[in-house]
């Protein structure tokens, strides 16, 4: 078994190439629901759904998110009965939030839920939630708290970061086989994600950092930073303004005593050593998914790090 910690753009690439490198049912989905969001009374999972777009060879390949073809007349229409127009939510993709919200509503838990959905959708692999419990990533800036859809969508990164909490986290418990899926895995592998608002709104929930810890699997992070700077999205600009190097050294001291090995970009060759003075392992490949080659390349090279004594 292959358990993936996973965000949105970034992980769902890699997750592409993964299913189509071993058979998908060995696949493991822990997805990010700090990101989870409440709008127009429904409960969007705006990762988990970009998760399984991709998987489904449905998502929007501009974007990285959303569904290819759809249209927002929804959104449009929304505008006329005083509903902002920020947040940017396609026709087909609102069909999966309605249905979302109906179960949650009937008391389906989420990961129940989200399995459904991810059956719905022809997948094989699992994906579940980090939590069925409401954990929200916060950003704190100089204009105050905001959620992070707020931050990325509405106000498109440009206030500064004074730091990020996850609302929630200490009272939420794994949802179930989150748990199992991490101690069982031969491999847990933390996708090219944003390590702040990605993957440590999963490792926040109490128990999973536990668990990583504790897992027998070979655990390898991929670095979503190239040469100092993001492939899209802020993790380059939250990581300078929340004090950390923006590298993939810096990545590697954020996931440090929890990983066994760091995979980075052949353009950051010179930081090897510097990446195993901090007791990681560290392999150099390309790490950039251009396309569906590269993605394959990238999943094959991870295993195969992992599965090397
Ligand atoms: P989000 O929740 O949709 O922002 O998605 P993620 O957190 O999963 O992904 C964002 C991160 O993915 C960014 O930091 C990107 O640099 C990284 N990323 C996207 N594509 C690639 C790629 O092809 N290679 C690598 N190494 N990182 C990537």
């Amino acid at each position: 078994m292959i358990t993936v910690l996973s965000g949105g753009v970034g992980a769902s690439r890699f997750l592409q190439g993964l299913a189509s490198t071993v058979d998908p049912g060995e696949v493991v989905v822990v997805s990010n629901t700090g990101d989870d969001v409440e709008m127009f009374g429904l409960h969007i999972s705006p990762d988990t759904d970009i998760v399984m777009y991709a998987l489904a060879g449905a998502v929007n390949p501009e974007t990285g998110w959303g569904l290819a073809g759809d249209t927002f007349a929804v959104v449009e229409q929304l505008q006329r009965f005083g509903y902002p127009r920020w947040f940017n939510l396609g026709d087909r993709d609102l069909a999966m939030a309605l249905h979302r919200t109906r179960l949650l509503r009937e008391g389906m838990p989420l990961h129940e839920v989200t399995a459904g959905l991810a059956k719905d959708w022809g997948l094989t692999c699992q994906i579940i939630p980090m939590s069925n419990d409401p954990v929200r990533t916060v950003i704190v800036s100089p204009e105050g708290p905001m959620s992070f859809q707020e931050y990325m969508v509405k106000l498109r990164t440009e206030v500064d970061v004074r730091g990020v909490e996850f609302s929630g986290a200490e009272q939420a418990a794994p949802a179930p086989g989150v748990v199992e899926s991490l101690s069982e895995a031969e491999v847990v592998v933390f996708a090219p994600s944003n390590p702040l608002v990605s993957i440590w709104p999963i490792l926040a929930v109490p128990g999973i950092h536990r668990a990583i810890g504790e897992s027998r699997a070979h655990r390898i992070a991929i670095s979503p930073i190239i040469a100092g700077k993001t492939v899209k999205g802020p993790a380059a600009k939250m990581l300078a303004s929340l004090g950390h190097e923006v590298s993939s050294v810096g990545v590697a001291r954020i996931y440090q005593g929890l990983i066994d090995t760091m995979v980075i970009d052949t353009e950051d060759a010179a930081l090897r050593d510097e990446i195993e003075g901090l007791g990681i392992r560290c392999v150099v490949t390309n790490t950039w998914m251009t396309d569906d080659n590269r993605k394959r390349e990238l999943a094959a090279t991870v295993l195969e790090a992992a599965r090397r004594p």
